[in-house]
């Protein structure tokens, strides 16, 4: 499988009932709201380069952010956050991710979701996580030649990180490694040593309260770079 066979088989899945539902109606209901432009309502691919060496996980798409543009990370207050720190950090090609056809471009990075359509309440259960870990699974096998970095964003995907790799067969430590802002492990495995880098979700419940400040970020994705070789 190409990563490209893999955006097109992954768009059309249906696993989880209750996902396809969630999506489906959202993007029922708000498709007038934003009648000048298609609405996705679909599962999200990986996006990015096709060989990354940060790959950045996330937990799911937000219903209006990527579940509406059909790009990850696009079209909603915490992309704004996020892409504007990967520019800052020279991952990004331009500060904002407005819609699928704005120029944006990934630089050295690709960005993918542990869970790949949108959650109520941006909460996916431990089965739809379970379902879905297949997709996450072979986009991790298509670019461990060149990942040397994945960035976490949040606990669930730490957690959905370190299981994945467990499964790719990379010697991650038991106990799990605990996650925080800026923790740091190291796995060896087939493709070689990766690291894993831990960092607050960027979604508004941190940004507004100030859990996660830009310099907070910028700190992670600076040393995101350094342990990259960027
Ligand atoms: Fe398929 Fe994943 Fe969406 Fe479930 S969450 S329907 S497994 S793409």
């Amino acid at each position: 499988t190409s990563l490209e066979e893999l955006t097109a088989r992954v768009s059309v899945c249906r696993a989880c009932p209750r996902l396809v539902t969630w999506r489906e109606d959202v993007a029922e209901a708000k498709r007038a709201s934003y009648s000048s432009e298609p609405y996705w309502g679909r599962p999200i691919a990986g996006w990015g380069a096709p060989d990354p060496a940060v790959l950045v996980l996330g937990l799911a798409p937000a219903a209006h952010g990527g579940n509406r543009t059909g790009r990850i990370f696009t079209g909603d207050r915490s992309g704004d956050w996020l892409f504007a720190a990967l520019h800052r950090a020279g991952l990004a090609a331009q500060a904002t991710s407005v819609h699928a056809g704005d120029g944006q471009r990934l630089l050295h990075t690709r960005m993918v979701a542990a869970v790949r359509c949108a959650p109520p309440a941006n909460k996916p259960t431990t089965e739809e996580r379970d379902t879905c870990a297949p997709w996450l699974d072979r986009e991790l096998a298509l670019v461990a030649p060149s990942v040397r970095v994945v960035v976490c964003l949040g606990s669930f995907a730490w957690e959905a990180g370190l299981k994945a790799y467990r499964r790719q067969g990379y010697d991650v430590p038991r106990p799990k490694p605990r996650f925080g802002h800026g923790a740091e492990v190291l796995l060896t495995g087939p493709a070689g040593p990766l690291h894993l880098v831990g960092s607050y979700h960027p979604s508004q419940q941190n940004t507004f309260t100030g859990t996660l400040t830009e310099p907070m970020l910028d700190a992670v994705l600076l040393r995101v770079r350094e342990l990259a070789g960027l």
